[in-house]
């Protein structure tokens, strides 16, 4: 089977720049929806006083991980902020006292068991760092008796132009990604594991070759620099040959795929009870004069994090992620979530306007998914559900790839994201 992949410009100027961390913030704007499913309900009233570590929202949705408070301080406001998605998201407020006192409640779990484990994994707030904001409980608590992974898969491909916050955290905590690994292997009895770094960073590939050289069991995967070489299912088929089928999760082949920096996190998380207040973001674009990467505390505002990078005038698009899969952001006074691994600032950057299609067939090349990218536009244009299902739309990862390659300069990528939705609608609606 061949999968398409396409070449991308790396850019990865930050790639030598040590992460600094940054001092914490005097005010925190933390969105209670830092994840993929249920948002998260309050735990905090105006006018409490919380510490770093303290639990400020959670949900009982099996599809979810609590919040806790990035800054010590009081609350001071529930208010909303919009979202890149288009949709308000509730957000705690938090001014800070300037004291960085650290709740008592920040004490390393006592593991004895699976179960033990996982609990602590989900207490700790773990999302996938990488981007997609996958609850790490929900993804590591498969049910053994139906399907027991054998491969665990670390994801170090960072595919996306710009972004080296992963590859900073193999250079700078590689052993932590080394124990995450083998903590994970160890609770969840998974036999093998493989560690997924793309060509263009050989250094991170050296260096956890060496410190992976006494596991017979981990291997270390040097992977072609392609496009998209990070999406998950893309991920599974270059390390281990196998395919997730449509609708099925990486599990049904037996494989678990957990991001570097996640990784890194759940082992400073067991050792030390910290949970996830604070992550690393790349800072880099055309106008930024220092690109860097950054520890950051969760919701801290971008414009702060950015005045450490040095602007060289003032960016005409934000994008929070990568420029293939991230969005655009409409300020950049907008708070560090959880997800966001990079922030890039460009100035004059080139608006298209799509024209006619004319049937080069390059975005159908393009597709990692084998998916038809052109008739798959067609088919939303005509709202004809029947045909995006046949056309498995379902399938696009919304890599970006096809809107990428396409001469015409359409939004095929875009326009998928909406047949996907319009397809869940109908579905519901039973057309
Ligand atoms: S965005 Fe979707 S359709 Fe386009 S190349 Fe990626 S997977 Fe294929
Ligand atoms: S790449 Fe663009 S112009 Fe070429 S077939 Fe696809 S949509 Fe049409």
């Amino acid at each position: 089977m061949t999968v398409h992949k396409i070449r991308l410009p790396h850019f990865k100027h930050s790639a030598e720049s040590e992460t600094i961390a940054l001092p914490l913030p005097s005010r925190a704007v933390i969105s209670t929806a830092q994840h993929l499913g249920a948002v998260c309900t309050p735990t905090v009233n105006i006018g409490d006083k919380v510490k770093i570590g303290d639990v400020i929202a959670d949900s009982d949705a099996v599809m979810s991980a609590p919040v806790h408070a990035s800054i010590s301080g009081t609350v001071t406001a529930f208010t909303e902020v919009l979202h890149i998605s288009g949709r308000n998201m509730p957000s705690i407020v938090i001014e800070s006292d300037g004291k960085n006192e650290i709740s008592d409640a920040v004490k390393p779990p006592v593991i004895n068991s699976r179960e033990d484990f996982l609990a602590a994994v989900r207490k700790s707030g773990s999302i996938g760092l990488g981007g997609a904001g996958f609850p790490t409980s929900m993804k590591l608590g498969f049910d053994p008796k139906e399907k027991h992974p054998d491969k665990l898969i670390i994801n170090g491909a960072e595919c996306e132009p710009y972004i080296t916050s992963d590859y900073r955290c193999f250079i700078e905590e590689g052993e932590k990604v080394l124990d995450g690994a083998l903590l994970m292997m160890k609770y969840l009895d998974i036999p093998e594991c493989v560690i997924g770094i793309e060509d263009n960073k050989p250094k991170a590939i050296e260096k956890m070759r060496g410190l992976c050289a006494s596991y017979p069991n981990i291997t270390v995967c040097a992977l072609k620099s392609s496009y998209p070489q990070g999406a998950e299912k893309t991920l599974i088929y270059s390390t281990t040959g196998r395919v997730v089928k449509e609708g099925q999760l990486p599990i049904s082949c037996g494989c678990i795929v957990i991001n570097s920096s996640t990784c890194a996190f759940i082992s400073d998380y067991i050792k030390t009870g910290m949970p996830l207040v604070s992550r690393r973001i790349t800072v880099d674009g055309n106008i930024v004069k220092k690109p860097a990467n950054f520890k950051v505390a969760v919701g801290m505002s971008i414009a702060e994090i950015v005045e450490h990078a040095e602007l060289d005038g003032e960016p005409d698009r934000i994008i929070l992620g990568g420029p293939m899969m991230g969005a655009c952001a409409f300020e950049l006074d907008y708070p560090l979530s959880k997800t966001n691994n990079a922030v890039l600032l460009f100035k004059d950057s080139p608006i298209y306007s799509p024209s006619s299609c004319i049937r080069c067939g390059r975005c159908v090349r393009a597709c990692s998914m084998g998916l038809m990218p052109t008739a798959l536009e067609t088919a939303f244009d005509m709202r004809d559900a029947k045909a995006l299902s046949r056309l498995n739309v379902n399938l696009c990862v919304n890599c970006g790839a096809c809107s990428y390659v396409c001469p015409a300069k359409r939004n095929l990528a875009e326009k998928n994201q909406l047949a996907k939705a319009f397809l869940r609608e109908q579905t519901k609606k039973g057309v």
